[in-house]
């Protein structure tokens, strides 16, 4: 077992596209999603200690409870309820908390995936990452496709997840108004359910490519996210406005993303939104590809 203490980045997923398909009965939506994660994200260290703790800390550490309500505390229960008869001593855990809470970029999700992988790498363990990803969507339909963490398409409640052979790492901004948004207020108010498959994803080797192939796709959550959160039409028209090729809500929002073609422009754009909207998060990032 290492002593010393383990740190995961809990990379910021980005719903690339996202296509509500369908409604089951049970009233989960379907979906048919393009995802990829960020060089950009939360931070989760844990540690041996005499007693299990958990500490917060960073930009956005009073907006996460700190109880067992938190997903990083149900993460570490989670694991030692699948390792029955190994040794899980008591762990602190701390979060830094970079990622705007309940806006579209699975922060939770991606901390209890980062959580459960700096554990097994502390308490030198392994689960089979089958069983793990069925056993960690008790956790919420995201965590499968956290735990992967590289372009993937995800299907079903997005918790069938197929990783893509091939796909470029991408400069992007990623800009919140500072809006937090409730995934089953904006569901509800969807007018239609029924819309068109994701069309299959063919090779892009570049940004342009990337945005020409996205423009074929949607987020058919953004049109009722808007109409509750207009700041969001605000956020998108700024990245346009500061040379996104692309630009386009993640999940159920208030969280976009533009797509730049270098690091230069990306840094350039997000430093003009941020001194335009001081209140805003903008954050410059590289969406990680499958290389
Ligand atoms: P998704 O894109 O998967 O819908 P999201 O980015 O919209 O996710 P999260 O930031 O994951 O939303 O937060 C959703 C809710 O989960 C929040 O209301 C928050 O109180 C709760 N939560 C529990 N643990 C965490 C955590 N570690 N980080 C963020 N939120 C958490």
């Amino acid at each position: 077992m290492p002593t010393e203490p383990i740190s995961r980045l809990a990379r910021a997923k980005l719903n690339l596209a996202l296509h509500v398909t369908g409604q089951r009965a049970d009233g989960y939506h379907l979906i048919e999603s393009l995802v990829a994660f960020a060089d950009f994200g939360d931070e989760i260290t844990v540690a041996h200690s005499d007693e299990d703790s958990f500490v917060v800390s960073g930009h956005f550490a009073s907006w996460v409870p700190i109880d067992g309500s938190n997903l990083v505390l149900a993460a570490r229960d989670l694991v030692r309820k699948l390792l029955p008869g190994t040794n899980t001593p008591p762990v602190r855990i701390a979060l830094n908390k970079r990622l705007p809470v309940a806006s579209g970029v699975g922060g939770g999700s991606s901390d209890a995936a980062a959580t459960i992988k700096a554990l097994l790498a502390l308490w030198g363990a392994q689960i089979d990452a089958e069983e793990l990803a069925r056993a960690a969507v008790s956790l919420g339909a995201d965590l499968p496709m956290c735990l992967v963490g590289r372009p993937l398409v995800a299907r079903g409640i997005g918790d069938e997840v197929e990783p893509l052979r091939s796909f470029p790492a991408v400069h992007a901004v990623l800009v919140n108004p500072g809006a937090q948004i409730s995934t089953p207020e904006i569901f509800k108010a969807l007018e239609k359910r029924d819309n068109a498959a994701l069309p299959k994803w063919t090779e892009a080797n570049d940004t342009f490519a990337v945005a020409q192939a996205l423009a074929d796709m949607r987020n058919d959550l953004q049109q009722a996210a808007m109409a509750l959160c207009p700041a969001i039409g605000d956020v998108l028209d700024a990245l346009r406005s500061n040379g996104a090729e692309l630009a386009r809500m993640s999940g159920s929002g208030a969280t976009c993303f533009g797509l730049f073609d270098n690091f230069g422009p990306a840094v350039a754009a997000a430093d003009v939104i941020s001194k335009m909207q001081p209140g805003w998060f903008v954050e410059p990032c590289l969406i990680r590809g499958t290389d």
